[in-house]
């Protein structure tokens, strides 16, 4: 199957082609005949599947060409930066069109998003809450939105948006197209959807809940404190050269990536903390293999579309298991195969059967290697944390510098599997 025999016009596959794309990607093969139908479209479809090109292409050719100055299409993304690569693909595709692309968000001033909306485009990505924003304050209007499409829709109602969705829903007009998509279907999606959509066409290319099955999934058991000693050791000695890794908070995520610095691999965090310009910045580096590590909040990374990840690391397990689904979501990518590592302490063995009772499948711990273990002292951040008062009061902590081989996992025989609906793993 090709681009061409989809129904999609010479200058569309033009650009496709240019980006190197021979064939279409399961779920583009099915939703751009659909979309270009006009039919309503409900998707389940995790980041790296092609998803948007899927939407973009077929919303490029009925578009056809510049018109007016209110945006006809509206993509609605839970994150700054998925907004920005969707916009950033929109133009891509469209470049032998002269159709326009705007994409506004938050955390950067209103003035030039303002402005830019002044001039016009055909179709507008934008964040829900500086949408409403903007929108209040009459830089754009939604009258004219033809096809409205909701990107990463769960992600959107886990950041609260829901109530700016339906403001939005409200400004739009009846007669239009809906494309929603989501990486996994829960109650509130399903209700969501069935506000939305009408008569939707719904398409999974990997199953809901599942992950992709080219990701490798391990897990080591390893103690809190230990965690960042056998990272190290896993980056430095299996030669990664580009790996992801999740924490839980923002300042989890700076002094890991501190600690991973003191052990000589260049890393750069990236958390909501951070300024639009710090995080454009870091995702570069990173893209361009001038960091190996980069250390992002759940948050932060929705949406980072980066290609052939091959490792992920789960560096603490998120509490909500559907985000683990997402987490993994960013390897393996497009054609590439990819791997999948969770470091699991004796505290997170709930979260871990929680994951695989989502999953329906064994995630296998392997045996913890030997790895050294090195104390630097606090890092700067721990440091600035200290300074800013510790309600614990105690005794500051003097950094030392000594060094000591350690036994992963504290010697026990840690090769055991984490197992759906299995007994506790202890
Ligand atoms: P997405 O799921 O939309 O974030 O896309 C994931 C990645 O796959 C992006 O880097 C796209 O550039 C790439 N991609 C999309 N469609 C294709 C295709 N047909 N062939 C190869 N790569 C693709």
């Amino acid at each position: 199957m090709s681009f061409s025999s989809l129904g999609l016009r010479p200058e569309l596959v033009a650009a496709v082609t240019e980006k190197g794309y021979t064939e279409p990607t399961p779920i583009q093969l099915a939703a751009i005949p659909a979309v270009l139908s006009g039919r309503d479209v409900l998707a389940g479809a995790q980041t790296g599947t092609g998803k948007t090109a899927g939407f973009v292409l077929p919303m490029l050719q009925k578009l056809v060409a510049r018109e007016g100055r209110t945006p006809r299409a509206l993509i609605l993304t839970p994150t700054r930066e998925l907004a920005a690569q969707v916009a950033e693909s929109a133009q891509h595709y469209g470049k032998n069109t002269d159709l326009r692309t705007q994409v506004v968000f938050g955390g950067i001033s209103e003035r030039p998003q303002i402005d830019k909306l002044r001039n016009g485009c055909d179709i507008l990505v934008a964040t829900p809450g500086r949408l409403m924003d903007l929108v209040e304050q009459g830089a754009t209007r939604l009258d004219a939105v033809q096809m409205f499409v909701l990107d990463e829709a769960d992600r959107m109602l886990d950041m609260g948006f829901i109530h700016a969705i339906k403001r939005i829903r409200t400004l739009l007009p009846k007669q239009r197209q809906n494309l929603m998509f989501s990486a996994t279907y829960s109650e509130d999606i399903r209700d969501l959807a069935s506000k939305l959509l009408t008569n939707p066409l719904s398409i999974d290319v990997a199953p809901p809940n599942k992950t992709a099955d080219k990701v490798e999934q391990t897990a080591y058991r390893v103690p809190k404190d230990h965690k960042r000693h056998l990272l190290a050791h896993l980056i430095n000695t299996g030669n990664w050269h580009q790996v992801l890794i999740f924490t839980r908070t923002k300042h989890g995520a700076n002094r890991l990536s501190e600690q991973l610095e003191r052990y000589g691999i260049r890393s750069s965090a990236i958390h909501g903390n951070k300024s639009q310009a710090a995080r454009v910045r870091a995702l570069e580096d990173f893209k361009a293999n001038r960091i190996v590590a980069l250390v992002a909040t759940e948050v932060a990374a929705r949406g980072l579309d980066i290609k052939e990840l091959p490792f992920v690391v789960n560096y603490e397990l998120p509490n909500v298991p559907e985000d683990y689904v997402h987490r993994i979501g960013r390897t393996a990518r497009a054609g590439s195969t990819g791997q999948a590592i969770s470091l699991v302490s004796p505290d997170e063995t709930t979260y871990m059967r929680d994951i695989v009772r989502l999953l329906g499948k064994d995630i296998p711990a392997l045996p913890t290697p030997e790895f050294e273990i090195r104390d630097f002292g606090p890092t700067p951040s721990d440091e600035r944390r200290e300074a800013a008062g510790n309600s614990w009061g105690g005794p500051q902590r003097q950094a030392q510098q000594r060094s000591a081989p350690a036994r992963g996992g504290q010697g026990r025989p840690a090769a055991r599997s984490f197992k759906p609906g299995g007994a506790r793993g202890r």
